[in-house]
């Protein structure tokens, strides 16, 4: 473990949301404070006190009062960062606030206090107010002062824009040990380029970022290159970035918005021209930033809109409708893309992208998720959480430049097993534990109810083999699929480890063709210690926890079994010959007592018993599924014949 003094944070200054993180020996996290963190808004309110003092107020109480007083808070400073007044004329019809020229053709903001005092200030000295509150947050969530940190900026700041944030943070206390680009701290949060600190040797490779987020996009063509220095194992360099500083999320907002508005307008018949007042102007940006989110986990959401007098606006938005609204928006961020990557190309001949790193909250889009991994011919990596990757990435080179990085887990086997949770919490290891990264398997599944509709799969990491003492990982839900009989649909569960340890798993329905996907890191959050732990406990549990999942196996097949000879019995039951009915029946109520006991207690019942009870009935049963069989064919005979 490093030092206190060591200690440095990982902060992601952002345009809207600013985020304080830090990596020890366990990995990265991000970092929360009562109530604050860990997305802080980069919004600063600045009022007159009551002796004539200036009262500020950081990240979600400016926020929710920036409609009261749009003049006195100011958001979106990032914009204005060691640019010139004339640089940034063209965002300034997007600021609420007012700018001034400060001296040398600087911006500066202008703030008029209710008392009518004017206060001019730099955006060096309104970033500090929000570093500081981040600070505040890093120190309270660690229990100690924090000095120094790493903090990121966008691929494209010039050097007066860095050397701003380099100020900014010098006035709110905090030496900046080292400013990284966005995109090269989101690749660090995956472990791109920390192979060789595992002692595994890789070359060269290049990884591109796509960072779409509520105001911008932005694309990062990076290239990493094994450096002599055991310190800093990769150099990464920034081969080329492309994007759009007026294109993101708000304009999916808005594009939902216009198509409110002018449906209700139809509908009050004040036809196109309908005008909103700001306050509902409001409202409808919720409404749709609502709707778009809802769209991104589900097929479909509902809006309603009470107008007053009755009049109600009301309908379903499904996802398809979004995608069709914004793929012109997504094509535009692909054009930027090849942009980059011709760029990219023009410097590094052969260049082959090995990765893509998805950045921002608007990447949780499905559709924006497809489109990339289309275009790039890659699986996008979505494991980690958007808007938190690029905070999480700095606490990983803050952790390296203090040299805490040494004891990390890496990955170059997979130190735990990873499998799915089967009916009755039982876990089936799918990639066993100490294989090689890259690894991949795959495993057929079926449900245990009749006309399930949708299947949970929830992925676990650990040596147990019972879900409840494993670690859970993430689960996803593979929905769509067409109501069929219990054990009939054919699920394929493909998990795969890349060489970065990151784990992707994908279901599909082969008979529907549905498909669901999850993307994880299985290393983050665990240590040496940890998983030597675990590892101790598994040999300790090995005997008694074998035989758990071997009972609630058993469990699972036997009511599946008895199930399906129920169902034959209804069939045929009155073509059976009386003894044997009667044998068939004995057999299955001894079978449902023992599963039913031991689905209570698993220690109830011998699993030797279980099984036997479960192959007699098996063995009985073959007759009557010969009988049904004979039974159905005779049928569908004379469905022909008639
Ligand atoms: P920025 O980099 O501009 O600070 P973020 O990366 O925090 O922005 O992204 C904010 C944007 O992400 C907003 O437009 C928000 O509506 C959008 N967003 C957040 N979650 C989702 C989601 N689940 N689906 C679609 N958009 C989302
Ligand atoms: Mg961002």
């Amino acid at each position: 473990m490093s030092e206190p003094a060591a200690d440095i944070i990982g902060i992601d200054l952002g345009t809207t949301n600013s985020v304080a993180a830090y990596c020890d020996e366990s990995g990265p996290r991000v970092l929360t404070h009562e109530g604050a963190g860990p997305l802080i808004p980069s919004v600063v309110r600045y009022e007159a006190g009551p002796r004539g003092e200036v009262r500020v107020q950081v990240g979600e109480g400016a926020k929710a009062g920036a409609t009261d007083a749009p003049r006195q808070t100011v958001s979106s400073v990032k914009r204005l960062m060691g640019r010139s007044l004339s640089d940034v004329g063209a965002d300034l019809a997007y600021l609420s606030y007012g700018v001034v020229a400060g001296e040398r053709g600087t911006c500066r903001v202008l703030v008029p206090l209710e008392d009518g005092r004017e206060l001019i200030l730099s955006p060096e000295e309104v970033s500090a107010r929000v570093l500081e509150t981040v600070r505040a947050v890093a120190a309270g969530a660690l229990g100690r002062e924090v000095k120094r940190a790493v903090v990121t900026v966008p691929a494209y700041f010039d050097d007066a824009q860095r050397q701003a944030t380099r100020t900014a943070g010098r006035l709110a206390g905090i030496e900046v040990v080292r400013i990284v680009p966005e995109p090269t701290a989101a690749a660090l949060a995956y472990g791109l380029g920390l192979e060789r600190a595992a002692g595994r040797n890789a070359g060269e490779s290049v990884v591109a970022v796509y960072d779409l987020g509520g105001g911008t996009f932005d694309v990062s063509i990076l290239r990493l290159t094994p450096s002599p220095d055991p310190g800093e194992p990769y150099y990464f360099e920034v081969l080329a970035t492309s994007g759009d500083t007026r294109l993101g999320g708000d304009d999916i907002d808005h594009l939902l918005m216009e198509l409110f508005r002018t449906e209700i307008g139809a509908k009050v018949g004040a036809g196109e021209g309908l005008e909103l007042p700001p306050q509902t102007r409001r409202q409808l940006g919720a409404l749709a930033e609502g709707v778009k989110i809802r769209l991104s986990e589900h097929e479909e959401a509902p809006v309603r809109i009470d107008l007053g007098g009755g009049a109600v606006y009301e309908r379903t938005i499904t996802r398809a409708e979004l995608e069709a609204m914004i793929e012109p928006l997504v094509l535009r961020t692909l054009a930027a893309c090849d942009a980059a990557l011709r760029d990219a190309a023009a410097k590094h001949s052969g260049l082959a992208v090995s990765a893509v790193v998805m950045v921002g909250g608007s990447t949780r889009i499905p559709l924006v998720r497809r489109r990339v991994g289309e275009h790039f011919g890659l699986e996008p990596y979505t494991a980690l959480n958007p808007d938190l990757v690029v905070a999480l990435g700095a606490s990983v080179q803050a952790s390296i430049l203090s040299g805490a990085r040494r004891g990390a887990l890496l990955l170059d086997v997979i130190p735990l097993s990873l499998g799915i949770e089967t009916v009755g919490g039982a876990v089936a290891k799918i990639i066993p534990r100490n294989a090689m990264v890259p690894a991949t398997a795959t495993e057929m599944f079926s449900t245990s109810v009749d006309g399930q509709t949708s299947i949970r799969l929830s992925v676990y990491q650990g040596e147990r083999e019972m879900a409840q003492d494993c670690r859970k990982l993430g689960e996803f839900t593979l929905r769509g699929l067409p109501p069929m009989p219990a054990g009939v649909p054919q699920v394929q569960v493909k998990f795969m480890v890349d060489a970065n340890g990151v784990l992707s798993v994908s279901a599909v329905e082969r008979r529907s063709g549905k498909r669901a996907s999850l993307q994880v890191v299985p290393n983050h959050g665990l240590t040496h210690d940890e998983v030597e732990r675990i590892e101790r406990e598994s040999l300790k549990h090995a005997r008694e926890d074998m035989a758990r999942h071997r009972v609630v196996d058993l469990v699972a097949n036997g009511r599946l079994d008895l199930k399906w000879i129920e169902d034959g019995l209804r069939r045929v039951g009155g073509l059976l010959e009386p003894d044997y009915l009667a044998q068939m029946r004995s057999a299955a109520d001894t079978l449902r007592t023992l599963t039913d006991r031991a689905h209570a207690d698993w220690r109830s019942v011998n699993p030797d018993t279980l099984h036997e009870a479960k192959e007699t009935l098996d063995r009985l049963s073959v007759r009557m599924h010969e009988i049904a069989i004979a039974q159905s064919l005779k049928g569908s005979q004379t469905d022909a014949g008639a």
